[in-house]
């Protein structure tokens, strides 16, 4: 059975999931900027750093994708029962309280905001599940893309246009991940 196309057919449903989550938390919303953290400036633009919210929850909300239909797929039944410190959808991203003072994990989330503004919603989750599909959670491409910036904060790079870099390099893969579908 080739998996792309359960996964398509199941998108509208994550997406209505995403959008009641997102509205249920709204009241809680506040711009990662109003955070006054001294290094994520150095990185990203203060467009998006007005723009991007944070919610602070005791667990990190992820679609109940076997609810869904997509129970069967291993790798999917695997993501939705993990423990996760943040997760991002669309302009939003979900942290842990005590996660919270973790400047990393904010670079990290915004990673996904560029990632999912630059791919537009539909795109983003069809990337994303088919990176998961294939290589699990940890080895999907879009995370790994993350983790390579990661090791830029690490390192203190004085500054750097992620969101530039990150534009450049979905064009690249993404078309890809598209063509290598299962
Ligand atoms: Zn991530």
């Amino acid at each position: 059975m080739k998996l792309t196309p359960l996964l398509l057919e199941k998108i509208p449903l994550i997406k209505q999931w995403i959008a009641t989550t997102l509205e249920k938390h709204k009241l809680y919303e506040i711009p990662v900027a109003n955070l006054n953290f001294s290094n994520l400036p150095l990185y990203y633009s203060k467009r998006i750093l007005n723009s991007a919210k944070i919610v602070t929850v005791d667990k990190v909300p992820i679609p109940p994708l076997s609810e869904m239909g997509l129970g069967e797929l291993e790798n999917l039944k695997n993501f939705e029962d993990g423990n996760y410190a943040g997760v991002t959808y669309i302009d939003t991203y979900f942290l842990l309280r005590d996660c919270m003072t973790n400047e990393l994990l904010h670079f990290h989330e915004l990673v996904h905001i560029i990632q999912w503004e630059h791919l537009g919603i539909d795109k983003f989750l069809l990337t994303y599940g088919v990176g998961i599909l294939q290589h699990g959670y940890i080895n999907s491409p879009l995370e790994v893309m993350v983790r390579k910036y990661e090791k830029l904060f690490n390192q203190k790079t004085s500054s750097y246009d992620i969101e530039n870099s990150v534009r450049k390099e979905l064009d690249k893969i993404v078309p890809h991940i598209a063509d290598n579908r299962i």
